[in-house]
């Protein structure tokens, strides 16, 4: 089977991997480098983590999209994931931390949690006197984005996968199994997946009606000299507590510690507004004090911008339509189940179940 990817960002590099393992002939077309550092894909580091509040379906799906990872791994003869665990902090009552608290406690998951004291003494950074309680749990830790996909990109180009970079789809023909490059080239296959992230809408529009693409910007920090340390052995924060819908990624095999907040966001188009503001490090890392102590300490290094797309309630997207599958990621938790999503794309388009790939992946049971 010949299968045309368009989009090399961790869904697109993870479908063209377990196509390619498959026997199907793959192109990946891609319309910046690979890994390209405008893709949600290309930032240095993202969060694996059991917690999901609400969503349990995510939850239960983490066992598979550690297993995926670790076939991987395996494939590519490198570990691109620190286990570092996971904490989270809360600061009011029914924040979206005890939300992930009590998910975890639901399902059984293991989760110790923390007086404030005791937190801020395992943890130095924290400001004992603004938080309620703190828990930890060990199903966490950083997946090194641009390392798995150099290391994806060799393991597709030693595997005969077509990868083109550089190389913008302007239009697909969902009944032909086309698509039209920026070139004017024509290329046509069996089927095409588009993964394309945040561009998604200028391919297919119709999508805008269950697809809204924002902008956001993300913090790298310098810590005050004497919590280096600490940083460095930290887990990852999943939330920080009250309404900021803040996380943090320590710094770990080479990466920046580095902040990000949910409320920091706005409808955008993708390549819109990838400049960062002046100040927009500051109000960024302004948001975790509380709770972390001496917050205005914490020098700014880096602000990287970032375009993704969301539904309505963060689930997964996907559909198939005649020769056409197209999948979307999850807003700001998609990276973790990349590997496996891949894996379901392609089950989805060889053995022709789309059904099957598309409740995966919605993840509502
Ligand atoms: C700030 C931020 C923090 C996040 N944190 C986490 C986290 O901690 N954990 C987690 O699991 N998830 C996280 N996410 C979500 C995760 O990063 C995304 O869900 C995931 O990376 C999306 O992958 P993707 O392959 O679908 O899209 P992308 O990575 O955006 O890749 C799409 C690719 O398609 C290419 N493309 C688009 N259009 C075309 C075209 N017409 N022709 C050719 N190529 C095209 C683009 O150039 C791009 O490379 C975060 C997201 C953001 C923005």
């Amino acid at each position: 089977m010949r299968v045309i990817v368009v989009g090399a960002g961790i869904a697109g590099l993870s479908t063209a991997w377990s196509l390619a393992k498959r026997g199907a002939e793959v192109t990946l077309l891609e319309q910046g480098p690979v890994p390209n550092p405008m893709s949600a894909s290309g930032d240095q580091h993202r969060i694996i983590r059991r917690a999901y509040g609400g969503q349990s379906g995510y939850q239960r799906r983490i066992d598979e999209a550690y297993q995926a990872w670790d076939e991987l791994w395996a494939d590519i003869g490198e570990k691109h994931l620190v286990d570092t665990g996971f904490l989270v902090v809360s600061q009011t009552e029914g924040d979206e931390a005890e939300e992930y608290r009590d998910g975890l406690v639901a399902g059984g998951y293991p989760v110790e949690e923390l007086e404030p004291e005791e937190a801020a003494r395992r943890f130095p950074f924290l400001d004992a006197a603004t938080i309620r309680f703190a828990a930890v749990s060990p199903e966490g830790g950083v997946l090194l984005c641009q390392k798995i996909a150099a290391s994806m990109k060799r393991w597709l180009l030693v595997n005969g996968v077509d990868i083109r970079e550089n190389t913008k789809v302007i239009a697909v023909d969902a009944a032909a199994g086309s698509v039209t490059l920026e070139n004017g080239e024509a290329l046509s296959a069996d089927h095409i997946v588009v993964t394309a992230g945040a561009w998604v809408l200028g391919l297919v529009p119709e999508l805008a009606e269950n697809l809204t693409t924002y902008r956001t910007a993300v913090a790298y920090l310098e810590p005050p000299v004497d919590l280096k340390e600490a940083w460095e052995s930290a887990p990852v924060i999943l939330d920080v507590g009250g309404t900021v819908d803040g996380y943090v990624l320590p710094p770990v095999a080479g990466t920046g510690l580095k902040v990000g907040a949910g409320i920091h966001k706005y409808k955008s188009a993708p390549d819109e507004n990838r400049v960062a503001l002046e100040g927009e490090g500051e109000q960024i890392r302004d948001y975790f004090g509380p709770p972390f102590a001496r917050i205005s300490e914490y020098g700014v290094n880096d602000v990287v911008t970032c375009a993704y797309t969301f539904t309505a309630d963060e689930h997964y997207f996907a559909k198939s339509e005649g020769r056409l599958t197209v999948v979307s990621a999850c807003s700001g938790h998609g990276y973790k189940f990349g590997a496996e999503v891949g894996r379901r794309i392609a089950e989805g388009v060889l053995s022709g179940d789309a059904e099957a790939m598309r409740i995966w992946l919605e993840a509502r049971d």
